[in-house]
C-alpha cells in the first residue's frame, strides 16, 4: 500500500466542511477589511526565500522542500507566504497601486520539520499582507483582522502577545549585548543556539528547549535599546490597540522566526491545543521588499496556521457538528420513476436546489437507507402513483412530518422551507 507522505494529511470528504468553515470565514473577515485575494504560485526560485526569509532562519536552513527541476533550476514549494507575495508585488509594480495595497490569501506551505500535533510538513496558512503604510494603525488593522476572526468563530481565550524588535539602527546595539549575554552561557545552549550566537543572537529568544529558556529569562530586554521612532511606533500602536479595546501583553520574549521582521511583532497563542499553540504570527516587515529587488516600501502581515485554528476549535466544542447533505433525495421505484426522478433532480439542482438520486438501480430500501446515511434533509419516494399525480410526498427527515407537494411546486416548497 502507497501511504501518504510522513506529515501531510488527507482531508476527507466527511472532514472538509471544516475547511470550507474556516475558509469561508478568514476570507470574509479579510473583505470586511478591504483585503483583495492574492494567489501567487505554490514553488518559487529558490533565491526568493534565501534573499526574503534569511539564510540564518530555521526555515531556510533546514525545513525547505527544495530540488532542481528538469530545466536546471532550484525551485523550492513555498515554506511560507510572504516572499512570494513580495515578489508579485515586485513585478506587478504593485507599488503603483492604490497604497496601501491590502491582499490576503489561503496556501499551503511546504515545512521539512519533525511531524507532531499541530506541526506538519504540509500545513495552510490565512495570510494577510498590507503593503505601502509605515503607521502602527495598519499594524493594528492586521492584528484586528486577525482578533476579528477568532471571535467571530467564537474563540475568546487566545492571548494576543506583542513585541518591537526594533529597526536595523536599533537592532545592533540589541544583537551586540545578546551575544556578550550569551556567550557566558552558551556551552550548556543546544546545537542551534551555538550556531545562532553568531549569526542572528535573537532567535536564540525563540528557542524551545528547555536548556535555553533558563538563559533566556535573563536576557537583556528589546525595550532597553530601541530608539526613539521604534518606542514612538511601539507606543502608537499600543494606543490605539487600547483605543479599539483590545486586550494584550508586551512579551519581549517574541522574536518570530523570519529574519525580515523589523518593529512589530505578534503572536496568538492558545491554550488549548498543547506545546504547538502559536496559532497566528505577524509582524512588519519594512525592508523584505527592498531585500528581494524592489524598492523600499514597508509592509505589514501575519500568517495564521489554519490546522491549528481547526485543533483549537474542535477543541473548544466550537466546530459546527456537520454540514448535512443534500437538501433532497429522490428514490424511484421501476423503470419509469427513474427517468422521471433523473429529470427532476437535474430539474431542481438546475434552480439551485442540492439534490440526488439513484445511479445504480437499486432498491428502494437501499435508496432511502443512503439518503439517510448521507443526512439528506428531505426525501420523497417516487413510483408510479406519483407520477400519475404529478405530486409526491416530502418527507423532512428531521422531525418526520410529511407534505404532499406537485411536482412544480418542488423547488419552491423546497427553496421556503
Ligand atoms: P512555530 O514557532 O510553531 O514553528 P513559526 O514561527 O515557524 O511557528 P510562522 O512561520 O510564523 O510559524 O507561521 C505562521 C503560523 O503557521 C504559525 O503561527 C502556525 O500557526 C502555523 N505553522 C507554522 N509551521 C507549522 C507547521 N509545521 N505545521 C502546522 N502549522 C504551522
Ligand atoms: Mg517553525
Amino acid at each position: 500500500m502507497i501511504n501518504v507522505p510522513k506529515g501531510t494529511k488527507d482531508v476527507l470528504p466527511s472532514e472538509s466542511f471544516k475547511w470550507h468553515y474556516v475558509e469561508k470565514a478568514a476570507a470574509k473577515t479579510a473583505e470586511l477589511f478591504g483585503l483583495k485575494e492574492i494567489r501567487t504560485p505554490v514553488f518559487e526560485h529558490t533565491e526568493l526565500f534565501l534573499r526574503g526569509v534569511g539564510e540564518t532562519t530555521d526555515i531556510v536552513n533546514k525545513e525547505m522542500y527544495t530540488f532542481t527541476d528538469k530545466g536546471g533550476r532550484s525551485v523550492t514549494l513555498k515554506p511560507e507566504g510572504t516572499a512570494g507575495v513580495a515578489r508579485c508585488f515586485i513585478e506587478n509594480a504593485l507599488f503603483n497601486a492604490p497604497l496601501p495595497l491590502k491582499t490576503y490569501y489561503i496556501t499551503p506551505v511546504f515545512r521539512y520539520e519533525k511531524p507532531q500535533s499541530g506541526r506538519l510538513r504540509e500545513h495552510h496558512q490565512f495570510g494577510v499582507e498590507i503593503f505601502g503604510s509605515y503607521s502602527a494603525k495598519t499594524d493594528a488593522e492586521v492584528i484586528m483582522i486577525a482578533k476579528t476572526l477568532f471571535d467571530t468563530l467564537g474563540l475568546k481565550n487566545l492571548e494576543l502577545n506583542i513585541n518591537n524588535i526594533g529597526c536595523p539602527k536599533c537592532r545592533a546595539g540589541y544583537n551586540a549585548a545578546l551575544k556578550k549575554y550569551f556567550a557566558d552561557r552558551i556551552d550548556g545552549m543546544c546545537k542551534s543556539c551555538k550556531e545562532r550566537l553568531e549569526k542572528n543572537p535573537l532567535r536564540i529568544l525563540d528557542c524551545k528547549e528547555e536548556q535555553c529558556k533558563k538563559a533566556v529569562s535573563g536576557a537583556p530586554s528589546v525595550s532597553d535599546y530601541l530608539c526613539d521612532d521604534c518606542l514612538a511606533h511601539r507606543k502608537d500602536l499600543e494606543d490605539t490597540l487600547d483605543l479599539l479595546g483590545v486586550e494584550y501583553k508586551v512579551n519581549p520574549n517574541i522574536v518570530r522566526g523570519l529574519d525580515y521582521y523589523t518593529g512589530t511583532v505578534f503572536e496568538f497563542i492558545s491554550k488549548d491545543i498543547g506545546a504547538q499553540g502559536t496559532v497566528c504570527g505577524g509582524g512588519r516587515y519594512n525592508n523584505l521588499v527592498e531585500e528581494v529587488g524592489g524598492k523600499s516600501v514597508p509592509a505589514v502581515g501575519f500568517g495564521m496556521g489554519l490546522e491549528r485554528l481547526i485543533l483549537t476549535l474542535e477543541g473548544l466544542g466550537l466546530m459546527p457538528a456537520h454540514d448535512g447533505g443534500v437538501k433532497i433525495y429522490l428514490a424511484s421505484i421501476g423503470d419509469k420513476a427513474q427517468k422521471e426522478v433523473l429529470k427532476l433532480t437535474y430539474e431542481l439542482r438546475k434552480h439551485g436546489i442540492s439534490a440526488d438520486c439513484d445511479c445504480m438501480d437499486r432498491s428502494v430500501k437501499a435508496q432511502m437507507k443512503y439518503a439517510d446515511k448521507t443526512a439528506a434533509e428531505y426525501t420523497a419516494v417516487i413510483g408510479d402513483d406519483e407520477i400519475e399525480a404529478a405530486a409526491a410526498e416530502l418527507k423532512n427527515m428531521a422531525n418526520g412530518s410529511v407534505s404532499r407537494v406537485a411536482f412544480k411546486d418542488i423547488t419552491r416548497f423546497l427553496k421556503d422551507n
